[in-house]
């Protein structure tokens, strides 16, 4: 099995206990750890593959609190930077209208630094980039962009989910668009929400958009749609993977549930570039990530809801 490094952002999330009301009216918070790739470096950790999570907290008790959640998870933190910056922290409320209110106060993980010890590492192994604060204002972008180099001359396979956030990309969609590509281009997988996906090909129709992404680079393509499962497209064939039938009840992290255990199954392969050109291998793979995801919407919270592979075997 190779190793999974998944680099970004890493926060806490405050979530409003009671939902209904915007921020300026929400009074109790319950502390979560988030921050996508953190998540898939979890889902990964909890499906016994071998995942390090490559980010910066704060030296603060937030940072420790974030810490200590992957190390229990058994998330390797070799790679986990401590800043004298204060961890990130975002608030969230879901309002009356049922739209999401939202602050977000960025810290210590728009800061992580480039560690040149880090690309030993990287041969035969695999790295995911995800997070839509990675091109926001720090020099996580720049770190991005370094670490994207590497992986591209140890020749591992990369994954990249731009995870956008149209709280976050108001105004400035453009940007966000050209920085995406400049991953998808290099990338072996790629994911998106049906969004996303027509964001950033300007193609409102599935089948265009793909075409469009897989244009840029990228050769394996998972479009997640929620409780209709995956559009999946290579660059010879395009098929809807459906999911299991489930009651969600929180559908926080089934993107990440989703990618993570896709990984892991990928981190199993011998020889992962090769063997995911067999479209019929590729579509069991995507199958099992999709029961990941639904799992994953049937209890509360990204990383608390995560299934086990025995569990997810049993949906199968
Ligand atoms: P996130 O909000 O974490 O970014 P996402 O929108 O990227 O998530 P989803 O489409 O919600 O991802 O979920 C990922 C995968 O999980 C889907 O492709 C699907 O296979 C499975 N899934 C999610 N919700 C359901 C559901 N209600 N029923 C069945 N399967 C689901």
């Amino acid at each position: 099995m190779i190793n999974v490094f998944c680099i970004g952002e890493i926060l806490i999330d405050f979530v409003a206990e009671k939902q209904g009301n915007d921020l300026s009216k929400a009074d109790n918070f319950i502390k979560k750890a988030g921050g996508a790739p953190a998540n898939v470096a979890a889902a990964i950790s909890k499906l016994k593959g071998k995942s390090y999570f490559v980010g910066a907290v704060g030296k603060d008790p937030f940072g420790l609190f974030l810490k200590n959640t992957l190390k229990n998870l058994n998330v390797l933190t070799t790679h986990l930077q401590e800043k004298e910056i204060f961890t990130t922290l975002a608030f969230v409320s879901i309002a009356e209208n049922g739209e999401r209110d939202f602050v977000f106060s960025r810290g210590a993980d728009a800061f992580l630094d480039y560690d040149p010890n880090f690309k030993t590492k990287l041969k035969e192994s695999l790295v995911h980039f995800g997070s839509a604060t990675a091109f926001l204002e720090g020099n996580l972008e720049s770190t991005y962009s370094l670490y994207l180099n590497e992986a591209v001359t140890n020749d591992c396979f990369i994954s990249f989910d731009p995870n956008f956030r149209t709280d976050l990309w108001k105004n400035n969609e453009q940007d966000f668009i050209k920085k995406s590509i400049a991953f998808i281009e290099k990338a072996d997988f790629s994911k998106f929400s049906i969004e996303e996906a027509q964001l950033i090909s300007g193609e409102t129709d599935i089948e265009k958009a793909c075409d469009k992404l897989h244009k840029y680079g990228t050769k394996i393509i998972a479009v997640t749609l929620g409780s209709e499962g995956t559009y999946l497209s290579t660059l010879s064939h395009k098929e809807i993977i459906k999911s299991i039938k489930v009651n969600p009840i929180d559908t926080t992290g089934a993107g990440d549930a989703f990618v993570g255990c896709f990984l892991k199954l990928v981190a199993d392969l011998k020889n992962p570039k090769v063997d995911l050109e067999d479209f019929i291998l590729l579509k069991k793979m995507i199958k099992t990530a999709n029961v990941a995801g639904a799992l994953t919407t049937t209890n509360y919270g990204a990383i608390a809801s995560l299934p086990t592979m025995e569990t997810i075997k049993r949906y199968e």
